[in-house]
């Protein structure tokens, strides 16, 4: 049995935030990160119009990036002393990701990590508080996917959470919120966005209801990301949408290897982190060129290059217009072409590579992608995005 779930209510556009003011409750905790949306204003704003909605408000502000288990576990020892009946969470995707895993501790105190981490084995959640989402970044769309990820510091592991248990009850897509991204994040998330789309459709879990959501946010990817780049407002405000749309697929259709690679470099080298959007764009026209040597695969880059007006006689053609549309784009918004160009020693590289890909196959990503890979594989793979070699394997 298939199963494609999304949030009851998506409400989306300039100033929506004030449609808290009609959600029905007695008290909400706001899960907020380290200081913007402060800053801005924007918490002062959400905190108000749940009062007029007639709410007891209370504040768990500070979670900060890549969420940890001892935040979490405040958090929802906050809850279980406030007992919230509405859960608010707003920010980046870390807030975000964070409040999911409270909203389960909060539910179920006897629950552990070691539980929530089969995929789809959470307990049955909205027992005691429902769940609202309000992005203030464009790329990891955690305001409607069913995906969490906590990082438990001591044991140096990530938990990826995936239930739809945890897909919002509400998500508020306010582009305001969003217009205050630096240009290097809006770069990355943007990325990021284009990378869940197109893994999306090709992954093994693609369907016709996650089809034209993917398609549709690689559309507007490509027409809005280099002017929201550059801080037009309106192409700002399609990218909100557009990450959005593209997690609805995701979070249906799941995703594949540039995922797995991301997760696991994100913060295996000494000479520092790789965003995550970073490393999915650096990624995507390698993976690209490995899954199309499977003749499906090929044949779903080539429609989505045709989607988008690309140029090709054969699928083969049509997949390489692609990846040299990823290639501008990456070029455009300053994101290097390989791991050497970001600065990932050589040594460390090859010392590192061998066990990183063991890593990134086991990796929950995987399992979706449209052609198997070995450890073997992938560190061919890994060794042709240091260098910028061909795919030819
Ligand atoms: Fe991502």
């Amino acid at each position: 049995m298939a199963r494609f779930t999304l949030p009851r209510d998506i409400y989306y556009g300039r100033g929506t935030l004030e449609v808290l003011e009609t959600i029905k409750g007695k008290r909400a905790i706001v899960v907020v990160g380290g200081g913007s949306m402060k800053r801005f204003g924007f918490l002062d704003k959400v905190v108000d119009h749940l009062k007029k909605a007639g709410m007891e408000v209370r504040l768990f502000e500070n979670v900060e990036p890549d969420p940890s288990v001892e935040t979490v576990m405040r958090g929802a020892e906050a809850m279980r002393e406030f007992q919230p009946d509405w859960i608010v969470a707003m920010g980046g995707g870390s807030p975000i990701d964070a409040a999911k895993a409270m909203w389960a501790f909060y539910e179920y105190p006897e629950t552990t990590f070691e539980d929530l981490i089969t995929p789809f084995n959470f307990p049955e959640l909205r027992q005691k508080a429902h769940f609202l989402a309000i992005p203030s970044t464009s790329g990891t769309a955690t305001e409607v996917t069913a995906f969490s990820v906590i990082t438990d510091y001591a044991k140096g592991i990530k938990y990826p959470l995936a239930d739809f248990n945890i897909t919002p009850d509400i998500a508020i897509v306010d582009p305001e919120l969003a217009e205050t991204m630096p240009q290097k994040l809006t770069a990355h998330t943007g990325m990021d966005a284009l990378t869940h789309a197109i893994e999306a459709y090709v992954s093994t879990m693609n369907s016709p209801f996650t089809d034209p959501l993917a398609l549709k946010a690689i559309q507007m990817v490509l027409e809005y990301l280099p002017a929201s780049y550059d801080g037009d407002k309106n192409a700002r405000e399609q990218m909100h949408y557009a990450q959005c749309l593209a997690g609805m697929a995701f979070s249906n259709a799941l995703l594949g290897i540039v995922h797995s690679m991301a997760h696991k470099t994100g913060a295996a080298f000494s000479t520092g982190h790789i965003p995550h959007g970073c490393a999915n764009a650096i990624y995507l026209p390698y993976v690209i060129q490995y899954n199309a040597k499977n003749p499906e695969a090929q044949a779903r880059y080539a429609a989505i290059a045709r989607s988008v007006g690309l140029e090709g006689k054969t699928d083969a053609e049509l997949t390489q217009a692609l990846c040299d549309k990823i290639d501008e784009f990456n070029v455009k918004l300053n994101i290097p072409k390989t791991l050497r160009d970001f600065g990932i020693d050589e040594k460390e590289f090859n010392e590192k590579i061998a066990s990183i890909s063991e890593l990134a196959v086991g990796d929950a990503c995987t399992g979706s992608n449209p052609r198997p890979i070995t450890p073997a594989e992938m560190e061919r793979l890994f060794h042709c995005v240091y260098y910028g070699e061909k795919v030819n394997f």
